[in-house]
């Protein structure tokens, strides 16, 4: 029994977390960015989402933004060198102890193998992949129903997570609207895309034995929860 122990990594509920980077794999709709928010109010990973970077450089109409559009538009995945400038810019921005939640990214293999790269080049590699795993129809159906926040971003649902006050923005209130590839058959094809894409990616990180699937059909609360939890039994770096 104390052999064991002994060879076994110390781990244990840790105040300061010392890992480097931590990934959200889910389906369009499994509630990445929600649970994002709660991780994020919960330890100190900065919250790092592609599809939130991108859509800021659509808006801006930067030379990525440019590239971008037109794929993002028809619910097609953003060719993978334009996602690995946009996130090698942004992680030369941070320091070298940052940590890190992926959110929307990596969604193909070539970009997980280009992250493993990069994170070798900064000493660090991926600690942990949670995988947000829902039903088709409730994907469809959170969809269906999102409206964002101009102002501010808050999401909500028109039937699940309703504002006070329909079309406004409890937060701000900011007026809420349908993000233009939330429309019923771009999202079909962005569930296409994404289950095509993801068998290789699960496969990839089961190998690397990091893997961790999540019920992403509970409520948010336990879901966040449930992922805190095994936030804090990780080694560090
Ligand atoms: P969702 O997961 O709900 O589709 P995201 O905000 O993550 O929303 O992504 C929106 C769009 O941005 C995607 O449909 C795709 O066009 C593009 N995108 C985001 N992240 C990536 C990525 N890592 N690789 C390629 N395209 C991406
Ligand atoms: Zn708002």
């Amino acid at each position: 029994m104390g052999v064991v122990e002994d060879v076994l990594p110390q781990y244990g509920a840790q105040e300061t977390i010392g890992l480097k980077a931590i990934i959200l794999l889910g389906a369009p709709g499994a509630g990445k960015g929600t649970l994002a928010e709660g991780i994020k109010a919960r330890t100190k990973f900065i919250h790092i989402s592609t599809g939130d970077m991108l859509r800021d450089a659509v808006k801006k109409g930067s030379a990525i933004g440019r590239e971008a559009e037109t794929f993002m538009k028809r619910g097609e995945l953003v060719p993978d060198d334009v996602i690995l400038r946009l996130v090698e810019e942004r992680l030369d921005q941070g320091s070298p102890d940052d940590e890190y939640l992926f959110d929307g990214f990596p969604r193909t293999l070539e970009q997980a193998e280009m992250l493993s790269a990069s994170l070798r080049r900064r000493g660090s590699r991926v600690m942990a992949v949670f995988s947000l795993e829902a039903p088709r129809e409730l994907l469809i159906s959170r969809l269906c129903g999102r409206r964002l926040c101009r102002q501010c971003g808050a999401s909500y649902h028109v039937v699940n997570i309703p504002p006070r006050k329909a079309g406004i923005c409890d937060v701000c209130g900011g007026e809420l609207y349908q993000r233009a590839d939330d429309q019923e058959s771009t999202i079909l094809n962005r569930l296409e895309v994404f289950t095509r894409q993801t068998e290789s990616l699960i496969a990839y990180y089961e190998g690397m034995k990091v893997l961790i699937r999540v019920d992403a059909a509970q409520h948010r609360d336990l879901a966040v929860e449930a992922i805190v939890g095994h936030i804090r039994k990780l080694p560090s770096v």
